[in-house]
């Protein structure tokens, strides 16, 4: 299948590959949209099967950030860059610096950041070689820096609104929350929902962040086949995508549905099989924002850290107003949150 043919390609502006023969660094940046402004997502470093499973990924997660900017209010288009890591290309400041060099010849089309298997030490390294990068260490009281904490906060916010929609209870106290992936993400939201109150229950498949986790908090730690299954009140998945399917939704106990990972549904009609349910799903790229919102201020220089807290305490707000058009129209929440995002990208197209 070519690239025009793909069933994920959704009128992408551009595709790059890139490949840096002195650290075999092999890349793809997916420029959904510059509409809004230059398209902003973040570097994912993943083992993929084959360049096809990277291909398939880079779209839909450029895309996603593509709605996900909109959403939020940004001044960005939606891209995304994937590396495709392997043995013989092990993380390095030059493999970092190479990437920096791929991003830098696309002249600001595309802003680049952390995104899994990627820190902001690493950026500090892409840094080197172009400007159009951000979630950079920053001084105290400076906006931007590592986004996890504030995906998290913006997570914690959006489940809240879930847990009033859906259980009518004002906090998560006493709620039991299965999280799907204890890395960047995950152990930061931990940590605010066991400070409220929650009981919490984890998996990852990387003994480490477990340890880190279970150090820092008190959690049920289970298997990650068992994790999407347990008794818990609320699902949180913080790993990757593609995580409800029609095999799995079926079998799901939580009744709300809202973490941070990107791409959770398969396909659409996922979104449709979880609203059947009476599982409230929280849209991934409307409650996962936080970092993102970190990012633009850092990138644009605008406002302190307090302004990126109030907005991303604005994801709040506004999956409460998705979760509510929902009740009342009997619509899923993945396509009201698509609507809106398509019809903002289109209007600035
Ligand atoms: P991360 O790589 O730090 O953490 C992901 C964790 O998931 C790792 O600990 C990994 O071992 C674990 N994992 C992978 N497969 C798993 C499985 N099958 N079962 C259980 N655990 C598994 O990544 P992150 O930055 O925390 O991001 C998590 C998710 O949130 C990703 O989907 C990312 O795209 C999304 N996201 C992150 C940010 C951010 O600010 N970092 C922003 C928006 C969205």
């Amino acid at each position: 299948m070519g690239v025009f043919d793909h069933a994920e390609f959704d009128d992408h502006e551009s595709l790059h590959y890139f490949y840096d023969a002195s650290t075999g660094l092999r890349a793809i940046v997916a420029v959904h949209s510059t509409a809004l402004g230059p398209a902003a997502g973040g570097t994912r470093r993943w083992s993929y099967s084959n360049e096809s499973d990277a291909l398939t990924d880079v779209l839909r997660l450029s895309r996603g950030m593509s709605y996900k900017n909109a959403v939020a209010g940004l001044k960005f288009g939606g891209g995304k860059a994937v590396i495709l890591a392997s043995e013989e290309t092990p993380k390095s400041p030059e493999l970092f610096r190479a990437f920096g060099r791929c991003v830098d010849s696309l002249g600001g089309r595309y802003i680049t950041a952390e995104d899994v298997g990627c820190s902001t030490d690493d950026m500090r390294y892409v840094r080197e070689a172009t400007q159009f990068v951000s979630g950079l260490p920053q001084d105290a009281g400076d906006a931007g820096g590592d986004p996890s904490p504030w995906t998290a906060l913006g997570c914690f916010g959006g489940i809240e609104a879930a847990v009033q929609a859906r259980l009518g209870a004002d906090s998560v106290a006493g709620l039991r929350v299965a999280i799907q992936g204890v890395g960047h993400v995950g152990l930061y939201l931990c940590r605010l929902l066991h400070e409220a109150g929650a009981k919490l229950v984890i998996a990852d498949v990387n003994g480490d962040n477990l340890n880190m986790t279970t150090d820092a908090v008190p959690a049920t730690v289970v298997s990650p086949s068992e994790l999407l299954f347990a008794d818990v009140d609320i699902l949180a998945p913080c790993a990757l995508g593609n995580i409800l399917t029609s095999h799995t939704i079926p079998k799901i106990k939580a009744k709300i549905v809202a973490g941070a990972a990107n791409n959770q549904l398969s396909t659409p009609a996922d979104g449709v099989r979880l609203a059947e349910r009476d599982i409230l799903y929280a849209p991934d790229y409307v409650i996962n924002a936080g970092g993102i919102i970190s990012v633009a201020a850092e990138y644009y220089g605008e406002g302190s850290e307090e302004d990126v807290r109030s907005d991303v305490g604005r994801i709040r707000d506004r999956l409460q107003g998705i979760f509510k058009e929902a009740k009342e129209t009997g619509r899923p929440t993945h396509e009201l949150a698509d609507e809106l995002a398509r019809k903002m990208v289109a209007a600035a197209r």
